[in-house]
């Protein structure tokens, strides 16, 4: 592993997302996901401590409410923070919490010195499909978004956005309305749905900046790097595979290093189109894999002003 000679300063590490977002500067940050189980967790604070090495301008932690894990996620953002004195952004959904455990995870990411919270709905589960959401403390992330403003802090509030609507959606119309909703409470800034195809990234933006949305959007971008990946990123995201990317599948998909260069480079590639056509800030889900995060941050690191040492 390569370090990038970029280091945070001390200073950075308190910094609010929106300001690096607002810089009229490219930046590349990464998401990675905690352990969803106690014996993968030092290998997964392995991979993520490599990610943060690379000196990305911030690095989020995605939230697994389930399975008696979700500290994970502060425990891997403390640790970074701390670490590599990072910005870090922490997610949380809130469907399936009651008000109290909700309440107790913000009192937690004060105390943690988290000063930006992805605000999430989470994905329904079969229960709550099941048998209904009347008695649930929450229903969107809208809510999530209002409780974050009025918790007597300062937080920076991000919140997801589909380029290609959300699954349960009727219409993308409807979609943006609620997505203003989110923005109007107090999100500062979205992320996208992974896109394949940045066209569907730049007509949402036109849709967006039509419906009045006008806050910091980073294009959120998954490098495929396994056949395996295909068929799961599709079926999470519902997102559209271009022609040229399942041709790249159908021919390298057998050949694992063939096929991980190959995704490197198609993401790459989507990287640079999105800078060279104005978009200043990406957020790549790394997949916990650092030499995928490399291999990217290799590929524009002369667009990012940044030289690789060693
Ligand atoms: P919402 O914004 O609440 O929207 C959900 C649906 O409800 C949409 O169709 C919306 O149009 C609709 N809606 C919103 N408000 C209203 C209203 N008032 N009336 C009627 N309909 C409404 N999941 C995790 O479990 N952990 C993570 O860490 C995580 N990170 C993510 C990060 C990003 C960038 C993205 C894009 C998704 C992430 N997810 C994560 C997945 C996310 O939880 C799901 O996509 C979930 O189904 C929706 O969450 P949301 O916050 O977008 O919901």
């Amino acid at each position: 592993m390569h370090v990038l000679e970029y280091l945070h300063k001390p200073s950075e590490v308190n910094v609010k997302i929106i300001d690096i977002l607002k810089q009229d500067k490219m930046s590349l940050s990464f998401e990675v996901f905690p352990p969803k189980k106690e014996t993968s967790f030092d290998s997964v604070k392995a991979a993520t401590e490599s990610i943060a090495a690379l000196g990305p301008a911030f690095m989020s932690v995605t939230y697994g409410a389930g399975g008696g894990v979700s500290h994970y996620t502060l425990d891997i953002a403390k640790n970074l923070k701390e670490k590599f004195n990072i910005p870090m952004l922490a997610h949380l959904t809130c469907v399936s919490s009651n008000k109290d455990t909700i309440h107790q995870r913000i009192e937690d990411m004060k105390a943690a010195g988290i000063k930006n919270v992805m605000a999430l709905r989470g994905d329904l589960t079969p229960e709550l499909i099941a048998n209904g959401r009347d008695n649930c403390d929450y229903h969107y992330a809208v809510e999530l978004i209002r409780e974050l403003k009025d918790s007597d802090s300062v937080f920076c509030i991000g919140a997801a956005c589909y380029p290609e609507k959300h699954p349960e959606s009727a219409n993308q119309k409807e979609d943006i309305q609620h997505l203003k909703e989110k923005v109007d409470a107090g999100a500062d800034f979205l992320t996208t749905q992974m896109v394949f195809d940045n066209n569907l990234f730049f007509n949402f933006m036109y849709k967006l900046r039509e419906a009045g949305v006008t806050c910091p959007v980073l294009p959120g971008i998954m490098p495929i790097t396994n056949a395996n990946q295909v068929e799961r990123a599709i079926k999470l995201s519902g997102s559209f595979m271009p022609q040229r990317f399942k041709s790249l599948v159908d021919k390298f998909g057998s050949d694992p290093e063939a096929m991980k260069q190959a995704g490197i480079i198609y993401a790459s590639d989507q990287i640079i189109d999105l800078y060279a056509n104005g978009i200043t800030n990406v957020h790549v889900y790394s997949m916990n894999k650092p030499d995928v995060a490399e291999g990217i941050l290799r590929n524009v690191s002369a667009i990012l002003g940044k030289n690789f040492a060693g």
